[in-house]
């Protein structure tokens, strides 16, 4: 190695245009890691998907405990039966939203899940689907 050439590359990097040259590119690192982290952050506020990330997995359930039916969320490695949020009983299971009125309708495993509110059928799927959502109709109109 030429000590003459690292001696000089040594002050090319300290004192110059080498040093501008380093200055600026870790500055511009920084600038672009706050801009990404920002860019994030706004991303995490502002899209669901992102926020459901933070907080877990939104499940919709019907208590077998105290009949209470709605959306909750739990972590995502967690399988139903889920706790109830109202009575605490693990004996939340497995619902999904009615596509014709919004109603929480249980579903039932290789079944029919039939909606209490407006009859509307839904053949079931395995449940081994646990983010499958259930066809309407294709268990046939009530
Ligand atoms: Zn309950
Ligand atoms: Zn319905």
């Amino acid at each position: 190695m030429d000590d003459g050439l690292l001696t000089r590359l040594r002050t090319w990097v300290n004192e110059g245009q080498g040093r501008t040259i380093a200055l600026s590119s870790s500055a511009g690192a920084v600038v672009l890691a706050t801009v990404l982290s920002v860019w994030l952050f706004a991303r995490a506020g502002t899209t669901p998907r992102q926020a459901v990330k933070a907080e877990g997995r939104a499940v919709t359930f019907v208590c077998k405990g105290c009949g209470e039916r709605g959306e909750t969320r739990v972590t995502f490695g967690a399988t139903y039966p889920i706790k109830c949020p109202k009575c605490g009983e693990v004996k939340g299971v497995k619902a999904f939203k009615c596509v014709r009125c919004s109603t929480i309708v249980e579903h039932v495993p290789n079944g029919v899940s039939r909606c209490p509110k407006c009859g509307f059928a839904y053949k079931s799927l395995a449940d081994d689907q646990p983010r499958g959502r259930p066809q309407p109709g294709a268990a046939g109109q009530p």
